[in-house]
């Protein structure tokens, strides 16, 4: 997909709205539009890469403060347990195209997931 018709593309850019909790130059993190517990962010990282299958030895450092600042953005609201999820192919459960990393909590999680 072209990132012009990226949905979380245009959330970086600001074309779409969002409610933003943190922002550096490497990464956005916004409140997903249809959450699945009481707390769940997406941390998007600004730089177009559609899977996690597709990362490259490169982008190391990149996926891995997705997870670090998850860790940091949980600590800070005092979100003591939670979730954190990458969907990698539709049936995973991806449904837009731009790597992001669900971070759920506030409710028990069930074990497997569905
Ligand atoms: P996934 O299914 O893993 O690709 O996750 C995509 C997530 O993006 C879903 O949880 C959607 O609810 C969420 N989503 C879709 N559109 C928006 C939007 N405009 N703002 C915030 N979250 C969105
Ligand atoms: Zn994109």
């Amino acid at each position: 997909m072209n990132t012009s018709d990226c949905l979380f593309c245009k959330v970086l850019e600001r074309k779409i709205p969002a409610k933003v909790e943190y922002e550096d130059d490497k990464l956005l993190a916004f409140y997903d539009i249809n959450p699945q517990a009481p707390v769940h962010l997406l941390l998007v990282p600004k730089k177009h890469i559609e899977k996690i299958s597709d990362l490259e030895e490169n982008h190391i450092a990149l996926t891995g403060s997705l997870i670090y600042k998850a860790a940091r953005i949980a600590e800070k609201n005092h979100w003591t347990d939670y979730r954190l999820v990458f969907n990698n192919g539709a049936q995973a459960g991806q449904s837009v195209f731009h790597i992001h990393l669900h971070l759920l909590s506030g409710r028990k999680m069930r074990w497997p997931p569905g």
